[in-house]
């Protein structure tokens, strides 16, 4: 069986709650969303990859092993386009393994969640999407985005009941509402199973700048989801170390 993989390389984990943490990191291509901030536009086309076999990738793992090595990061792209190769790669693997997943796919993260020790699941924004169809999260409102909201919820339910340390992530940008933060973190309260098991990190979009004289609105955004889940605020460290 073979998959479209951009790239497989060692380094820091820059984000999240696995931050510092040494892992090899396994890049799919393809994506099924398209955000306006990505950091890894040329993922998101299938046929940017080159199609790898799950023995070869096993071979490629094994060469970047360190002494620090920590875990997997299986990430995209959009990783659970490929459920199937997935499931054969981490079947029987030795190694824990972190998702990174914008959270759409539900029926193919049922497939594969038992195989995760940890999971990363995106909470998208209407400011993530081009403008003229997801509404405007400078507004607190957040009815736009019910489709994808609740399949996030989905994933991220399935992740929590097959024992994944799950986290969601919320990219924000100078711009987004702390009242819509707020709601977002409300509606994972009331909607996540076990609401208890996720923390949500707010990450600050590094890409547009401008948060000098901002930061005061990344304490509201804390706050306000603070009132429903914990939660913490967690900048990209590899882009400010210069990492992969
Ligand atoms: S879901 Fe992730 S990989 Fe896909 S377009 Fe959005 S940021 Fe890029």
């Amino acid at each position: 069986m073979k998959a479209p993989i951009m790239e497989v390389f060692s380094s820091i984990q820059g984000e999240g709650l696995l931050m510092g943490r040494r892992q090899i990191f396994v890049r799919f291509a393809g994506c099924n969303l398209s955000c306006n901030y990505c950091d890894t536009p040329e993922s998101r086309d299938a046929s940017s990859g080159e199609r790898v076999s799950v023995e070869e990738l096993h071979e490629t793992v094994k060469g970047l092993i360190t002494p620090d090595f920590h875990s997997l990061s299986i990430t995209g792209g959009e990783p659970l386009l490929y459920p199937e190769f997935i499931e054969e790669f981490l079947d029987g693997s030795p190694y824990s393994a972190l998702l990174e997943t914008n959270g759409s796919l539900p029926e193919n993260a049922r497939r594969i969640a038992h195989l995760f020790d940890h999971a990363s699941v995106d909470i998208k924004t209407p400011e993530h999407f081009s403008e003229d169809t997801r509404g405007d999260s400078t507004k607190s409102d957040i009815s736009w985005s019910r489709d994808i909201i609740d399949r996030e919820i989905q994933v991220v339910n399935i992740l929590i009941s097959k024992g994944a340390n799950t986290y969601c992530k919320v990219v924000v940008m100078p711009t987004t509402r702390a009242d819509y933060i707020g709601n977002l973190a409300k509606r994972l309260r009331e909607d996540v199973d076990e609401p208890e098991k996720l923390s949500m990190v707010i990450q600050p979009c590094s890409s547009p700048g401008g948060w000098a004289g901002n930061t005061p609105r990344l304490l509201e955004m804390s706050q306000e989801a603070g009132k429903y889940m914990d939660v913490y605020v967690i900048p990209q460290m590899h882009r400010a170390l210069g990492l992969r």
